[in-house]
């Protein structure tokens, strides 16, 4: 699979372009203030967009739909119960004092378990919220091989775990988000999360101070 990443400032989420090597089918994942550099990625490979995924709607996740949705015009994809935060994008960018186009109509409603696809490869959707409501975790691999590719948003991180203190997050829907749904997905599983470097579950799971003290309660 062809993975292209890129960030930028502001806020520095990780966005993701995702291709199949034989079909040249792509999907774009959270395309905000790197929409640029997502763009010119899909460019470079010579890929066909057929999707724009968003793991939720925090406006620095969406803040580039709008530019990636004119430069291809293919559904735009969400899960429902975070449609609240979508149409607060502009609102929400104004309060850090950036001026952030509307994100166009969502196209499509993520409903799990899927799968989607692109060329050779499925998309599982897991519904993970405590972040944002509606918070998933896209699970990626090539059809008919074990899907090992996590594109997991704000809801982990490496060494970390998304923020709960916004409107619709809460801290043990969350921790029972990454205990219950990623970690049963198995050590060798890859993060990649929508801030900060790649991990994997492996590593999470045994060193993750926040998922670490979440077991040990639950275990006591
Ligand atoms: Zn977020
Ligand atoms: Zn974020």
């Amino acid at each position: 699979m062809i993975i292209e990443t890129a960030a930028a400032p502001p806020f520095f989420t990780n966005g993701f372009v995702l291709g199949c090597e034989r079909t040249r089918a792509a999907v774009i994942i959270d395309p905000g203030d790197a929409v640029d550099e997502l763009l010119a990625a899909v460019a470079a490979h010579r890929l066909t967009v057929e999707a724009i995924l968003l793991t939720h709607a925090h406006v620095d996740h969406v803040s580039g739909v709008a530019r990636a949705k004119r430069a291809h015009p293919v559904p735009i994809w969400l899960h429902r119960d975070d449609l609240f935060l979508y149409e607060r994008a502009v609102e929400s960018g104004a309060r850090f004092g950036l001026d952030v186009e509307a994100p166009p109509p969502v196209d499509q409603w993520f409903v799990p378990p899927g799968p989607l696809s692109f060329g050779d490869y499925d998309v599982h959707i897991l519904h993970t919220p405590g972040h944002c409501p509606g918070g998933v975790c896209l699970q990626v691999g090539r059809r008919g091989e074990p899907a090992r590719d996590l594109f997991v948003g704000d809801t982990l991180f490496a060494g970390s775990i998304g923020r709960t203190d916004l409107p619709g997050g809460d801290h043990p829907t969350l921790m029972r988000a990454i205990t219950g749904v990623l970690l049963p997905l198995g050590d060798d599983a890859r993060v990649y999360p929508g801030h900060g470097p790649e991990t994997t579950i492996g590593d999470e799971r045994r060193t993750n101070p926040f998922i670490l003290d979440w077991l040990s309660r639950a275990g006591s």
